[in-house]
């Protein structure tokens, strides 16, 4: 994913990817799935031209580190619409980030308990 490791470059600190491409079964087998399952950006399916567009990170419990991504990710995403979620509450604290697959969706920022 070219976008993540732009982000990374901008960062300049390691990026842990705790989760990547799911199957459908696999979206759907999440505690919080997207609805309907292959809009989740996750989600990878060849047979439909669906292609994985976000990974998880592992929380950063720096809190200058994750202002710094935050940061990259708005500086690096140019116009290509986003969806940042911060999940930082649980055993799963993570970053999702994700690009949105039509130029038009609006960007997302979001907080999440779960
Ligand atoms: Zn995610």
């Amino acid at each position: 994913m070219v976008f993540l490791d732009q982000v990374r470059d901008a960062c300049a600190f390691p990026f842990v990817v705790t989760s990547d491409a799911r199957t459908i079964a696999e979206e759907l087998a999440q505690p919080v799935h997207a609805i309907p399952p292959e809009s989740g950006l996750h989600v990878f399916d060849p047979a439909q031209n669906l292609w994985c567009r976000a990974v998880d990170l592992r929380w950063l419990a720096d809190p200058t580190e994750r202002d710094t991504l935050v940061a990259a990710v708005y500086r690096v995403r140019g116009q290509r619409p986003t969806e940042l979620e911060l999940v930082p509450f649980t055993a799963n604290a993570h970053t999702h980030l994700g690009l949105f697959r039509t130029a038009d969706h609006p960007a997302r920022l979001e907080f999440s308990a779960s």
